[in-house]
């Protein structure tokens, strides 16, 4: 057994792997989360009255290339083939996303071939724009105003509250193009859904004689000292009492309700026009189409600047919050021994593909640090 006294703030992906990791290496662990459950925003259970299983904080979707992660979910999880496929109405009709062969031909009312479809779109596309900085410039390079403006401007719009001119590319290239007619709104190798929901993949995981897990328990900076390393899972900015302001987050507020039957015919349905506020409706029992359910339970979902009282969902990364995010990591870096992991403790947006990858690699930088007596780092991933 080894003596080292570690805390581990949250009881996510992050805070629950890291644990596993060291606990499997002779380190007792304990774990705590503020709230009343594990698996943080992974979240999931069965709903009384229909049965399904649902995401209690928002659809989750586990897509992954990385060979590593994909084995270790597999160890504590049967995961069951499914492929997200997403419906979008814009303009009172229904169309295919990711922006696909389909929607293009349907769309514009033609019969393209792969080949005709890239000379059209391309002809659409602004070609005067060479290197595209912001998610409008992108969109329309690559899509042209129609489809932008049909697909993207308001729903961005409704999801992140500021212009497509003020948010960067980057949003934007996590959806792909296809001049075919895949629908797949990924592209990665893996794909699936846990049988049994998330939360029994985390208990799994946090299942070991050298873990111990309290729950409905908040973080108190004064138990610093008696920890000899800490990984916290929480956000950074809170870390610190908002002593430079606060990072900026949205928010999600969701509207459930009860359907006998089938109420959409589909998990994911997005609302591109402004005359519906939510961004999206998601029908949970889609998810898991290896079961049947007569009773279907649905979730619309709101986006909305996240306040201090809220749950804080997506960082936002403006460019006016990255001077405040470089003093927080700059008081961070000085740290000695805590670690600051996951979505919240870095401030970016992590699948959680990334974020499993992330918290192996930290548990590994860890166990090499007390090996070689090395300083363990604050962040053990690029967070600039
Ligand atoms: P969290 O899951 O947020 O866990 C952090 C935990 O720390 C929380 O339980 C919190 O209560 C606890 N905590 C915070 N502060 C304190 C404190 N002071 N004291 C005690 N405990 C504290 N990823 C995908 O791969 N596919 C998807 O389809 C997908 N969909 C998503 C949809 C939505 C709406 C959102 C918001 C995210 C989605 N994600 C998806 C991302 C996924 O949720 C994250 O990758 C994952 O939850 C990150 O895990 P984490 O442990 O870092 O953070
Ligand atoms: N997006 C959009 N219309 C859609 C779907 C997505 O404009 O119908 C934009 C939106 O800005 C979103 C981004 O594309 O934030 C990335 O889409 P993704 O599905 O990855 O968003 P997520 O909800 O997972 O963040």
């Amino acid at each position: 057994m080894n003596s080292k006294n570690i805390l581990v703030v949250g009881a996510g992906f992050s805070g629950a792997i890291i644990a596993r990791q060291l606990a499997e290496n002779g380190y007792k662990i304990r774990v705590i989360d503020s709230r009343n459950h594990i698996a943080g925003n992974c979240y999931s259970e069965r709903d009384k009255r229909s049965g399904v299983m649902v995401h209690t904080y928002g659809p989750h979707i586990f897509h992954t290339d990385n060979e590593e992660v994909w084995e270790y979910l597999n160890q504590h999880a049967e995961m069951m083939p499914y492929v997200n496929r997403v419906k979008a109405t814009t303009k009172e009709r229904v169309y295919s996303l990711p922006i696909n062969l389909h929607t293009i031909n349907q769309f514009f009312n033609k019969t393209l071939s792969p080949d005709e479809a890239k000379k059209f779109i391309l002809e659409k596309g602004q070609a005067d724009i060479v290197n595209p900085e912001t998610f409008e410039e992108q969109a329309l390079k690559f899509v042209g105003k129609e489809l932008y403006e049909a697909f993207f401007k308001t729903y961005t719009i409704k999801q992140w509250g500021l212009n497509p001119s003020e948010l960067p590319a980057s949003i934007l290239k996590r959806l792909p193009i296809r001049f075919n007619y895949d629908d797949n709104y990924f592209n990665h190798k893996y794909q699936g859904m846990p049988k049994d929901g998330y939360t029994p993949i985390v208990e799994s995981i946090l299942n070991h004689i050298n873990i111990e897990t309290s729950l409905n328990v908040v973080f108190d900076k004064n138990e610093i000292e008696a920890y000899d390393h800490i990984f916290y899972s929480g956000p950074l900015d809170a870390f610190y009492e908002h002593q430079f302001g606060r990072l900026g987050y949205r928010t999600l507020d969701f509207e459930k309700f009860h359907y006998s039957g089938d109420y959409q015919g589909c998990a994911v349905m997005n609302y591109c026009d402004e005359k519906e506020e939510y961004t999206r409706i998601t029908e949970h029992k889609y998810f898991a189409p290896w079961e049947t359910h007569t009773e279907s339970v649905c979730y619309k979902e709101f986006s909305r600047s996240c306040t201090e009282k809220d749950i804080p969902y997506y960082p936002i990364r403006q460019v006016g919050e990255m001077e405040m995010l470089y003093k927080y990591l700059e008081l961070a870096e000085k740290e000695n021994k805590i670690t600051f992991v996951g979505r919240l403790g870095t401030y970016r947006y992590l699948d959680m593909d990334v974020t499993i990858s992330e918290a192996l690699k930290t548990s590994r930088v860890f166990l090499e640090c007390c090996e070689t007596k090395n300083k363990m780092p604050a962040f053990t991933v690029s967070v600039r």
